[in-house]
């Protein structure tokens, strides 16, 4: 069932993104708890084509690993709402700022529920193009569900370079940076598997794999580190199957990267029951 703007009461701001504003509603007649993320009617209008872009994808979509969108609300030249599911523990963001200690056990579980997410999102041509920890989202049953389509890629051919900056710099792969060398066959899907491999190496070392802790990013130099560098990879005392999934993910050359599903595959995440969380 769609729900009314009108009947969603605002208790609190759970965040700011990019040009809007993401907040914890209650239903007023049902009691139910939504987020509710809004972009204003005076804002740029590039915040509200992002906006529209992600209702799109999201009506398309339908997995237990993407977030759920439950309405959404367009008043011409006006404010444009979407209704989201609410998830109680916030990103995984928040969780390693708050002091979360990822072992590799908790990475597993965490990446397969990623994995599956970006499994569905590719079978239905769907690129993220901004993963990220912040867009990765968790609830107290310990749900992980990707979000954030605002500037997501629909594909409508298989082959499209795809190589335009959207994003943040940071979580992008050789290729979006130089298609000309890593990217052979480049059909854009790998992109998403760098982010992830960024991504949980971020969360087990506890900083971004590129900079030392507390370092502020310069672009420049960054882009550099990931297009000229060797990948990073993660430090000695972790296991053999979690040193070598990284790997996987993190191939310069994205022909060589592994698919979302052939990783399901992967001893790292194959014996992890999505339940048993
Ligand atoms: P960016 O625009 O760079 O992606 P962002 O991820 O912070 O920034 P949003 O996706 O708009 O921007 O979300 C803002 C914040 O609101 C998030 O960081 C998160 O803390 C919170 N949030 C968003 N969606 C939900 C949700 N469904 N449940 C709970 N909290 C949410
Ligand atoms: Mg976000």
């Amino acid at each position: 069932a769609t729900i009314s703007a009108a009947d969603l009461e605002k208790l609190q701001v759970l965040g700011h993104g990019n040009g809007g504003t993401v907040y914890k509603v209650r239903h007023k007649h049902t009691s139910a708890i939504y987020a509710l993320k809004v972009v204003h009617g005076d804002s740029d209008p590039a915040f509200r084509r992002q906006m529209l872009r992600e209702v799109s994808i999201l009506r398309r979509t339908d997995s237990p690993y993407v977030i759920k969108c439950h309405g959404v609300s367009d008043i011409p030249g006006g404010d444009i709402a979407i209704c989201m599911e609410y998830m109680d523990m916030g990103t995984l963001e928040a969780l390693l700022k708050n002091g979360v200690v990822f072992n590799e056990n908790l990475l597993a579980k965490i990446c397969h529920q990623v994995l599956s997410g970006l499994e569905y999102l590719h079978a239905h041509k769907i690129i993220h193009r901004d993963l990220k920890p912040s867009n990765i989202l968790v609830n107290h049953k310990m749900e992980v569900k990707i979000s954030d389509f605002g500037v997501s890629k629909i594909m409508q051919r298989t082959l499209d370079p795809c190589n335009s900056y959207v994003g943040t710099c940071a979580y992008m792969s050789p290729e979006r940076f130089d298609p000309d060398t890593y990217g052979a066959n480049y059909d854009g899907y790998a992109g998403d598997i760098w982010s992830l491999g960024l991504i949980l190496l971020e969360l087990y070392m506890g900083h971004f794999p590129y900079l030392d802790p507390g370092q502020r990013p310069d672009w420049a130099t960054l882009m550099c580190a990931i297009c000229f560098g060797e990948p990073p990879s993660l430090p000695e005392g972790t296991s053999e199957n979690f040193r070598s999934f990284i790997e996987c993910c993190l191939q310069k050359d994205s022909s060589k990267r592994w698919s979302a599903t052939k990783l399901l595959s992967h001893p790292f995440v194959s014996n992890i029951h999505p339940k048993s969380v």
